[in-house]
């Protein structure tokens, strides 16, 4: 199959399926009691999503709390200094509240959570964004939050773990294997099967078993919706270009939902580290293959035994050996383009929005904004519109330690 035989008015409802397939990716690969616990979440959702209640309470809360609408902003002096005639823009997120994209996703998860009654939320972090955000949607709504981490991750990330205790979430210390983001996953997924009726497990990507990555692409899609508007109204025009970093991929799958039935090219960038050997990067749609991990089929990296491999970026948001099945599912049908950014070619970004623009990228971001200059070098004109996923406060002190001031 290809994108042109796929009738686009109805793609969002024909995809994911009713069992959460996009193609052959997707799906709920759990356990009989978690299954259970994925169908009651599904059917809530279903429901609660088209309630004029749940929609306008969304929008207030997206209007008068998170400041959305987010804006563009023309790169006029980057643009300058590729000097071909190519203009980029970058999409806000970083103006979003909390400063990244993920509260978009958590606002609605928490949301969702207390029309089902909840009382409490769980969820894993590694670097801590995840479980900011989440800890931020728990506290405005009055929901208790279990946030599981790694005891390396806690030591590395204090400035994230303090904001999570400031703002009254529980952070539960993983201390198994290697004490990072895996184990992390591992326990909060145990904690969940014991607690399901009480509790929704708030997943931080379009990943997961069915409803997740629906789910999430569903509450992401404002920013995709929100760019296209703004950009007709900006330039008269539709971009000639979309493209936005991908880790597991909410971000992109948020920008790109606005986009799919343009006629706009799209493309997804992932960190390709230190280089193409396994181990040095996480680009896992370019040099992964089909499997299943995290309870969903989708492309992913694998060792010699099959399992998940090691993977590594300068980006810890970036650094997951899988991504989304909806990207797995857009790149086989060739709707998406996935292409890389190294490591270096990231922090020159970096260093070129903050210098050029005032505007201090995420690192994840950067790479995004590194692939689109490398795209706009090849393009003779026209434009490129990217989406800026988060700030980067949290990432400046790492970036002069390691790489200095360029
Ligand atoms: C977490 C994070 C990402 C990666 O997550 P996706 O689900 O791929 O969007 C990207 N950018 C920022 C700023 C993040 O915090």
């Amino acid at each position: 199959m290809k994108f042109s035989d796929i009738e686009f008015d109805t793609y969002f409802k024909n995809y994911p399926t009713q069992d959460g397939f996009f193609g052959k990716y997707g799906g709920a690969y759990v356990s009989p009691e978690l299954k259970n616990a994925m169908k009651e979440i599904t059917e809530a959702y279903s429901t609660i999503c088209k309630s004029s209640k749940f929609i306008s309470e969304l929008r207030r809360i997206r209007k008068e709390f998170q400041g959305r609408p987010t804006p563009i902003s023309h790169l006029e002096r980057l643009s300058g200094s590729i000097g071909n005639g190519v203009q980029l823009y970058v999409k806000r997120e970083d103006l979003n509240h909390t400063g990244a994209h993920k509260l978009n996703h958590c606002m609605g998860e928490v949301l969702l959570a207390k029309y089902m009654g909840k009382k409490k939320v769980i969820a894993e972090t590694g670097a801590g964004q995840h479980g900011v955000a989440l800890a931020t949607a728990a506290a405005y709504f009055g929901l208790e939050c279990d946030i599981y981490m790694g005891a390396v991750d806690i030591k590395k990330q204090a400035p994230n773990v303090a904001r999570m205790k400031i703002l009254g979430a529980r952070v539960v210390e993983v201390t198994e294997g290697l004490q990072t983001l895996k184990e992390a996953v591992d326990a909060a997924f145990k904690a969940y099967c014991n607690e399901y009726k009480d509790a929704i497990y708030c997943i931080g990507s379009v990943l997961g078993p069915h409803p997740f990555p629906m789910m999430v692409r569903d509450f992401q899609s404002v920013i995709g919706i929100e760019a296209r508007e703004q950009f007709l109204e900006m330039t008269g025009e539709l971009p000639d270009a979309v493209v936005a970093c991908v880790g597991g991929g909410s971000n992109a799958m948020g920008m790109f939902a606005g986009f799919l039935n343009d006629p706009v090219a799209i493309y997804g960038v992932e960190p390709l580290g230190r280089g193409e050997t396994l181990g040095e990067h996480a680009a896992s749609i370019r040099y992964g293959e089909e499997g299943i991990m995290h309870g969903f089929n989708s492309i992913m990296l694998k060792d010699e035994n099959g399992e998940p491999a090691p993977v590594y970026s300068v980006a810890s948001g970036l650094d997951y050996p899988s991504s989304g099945p909806e990207h797995a599912f857009l790149h086989d049908i060739g709707r998406v383009k996935y292409d890389v950014a190294t490591d270096e070619e990231t922090v020159d970004a970096f260093y070129s929005l903050s210098r050029l623009e005032g505007i201090i990228p995420a690192i994840e971001s950067s790479h995004a904004v590194a692939f689109a200059i490398k795209l706009a070098k090849q393009m003779d004109k026209g434009s490129i519109l990217i989406n800026l996923s988060g700030r980067g406060d949290k990432d400046m002190d790492y970036i002069i330690e390691r790489y200095g001031i360029r």
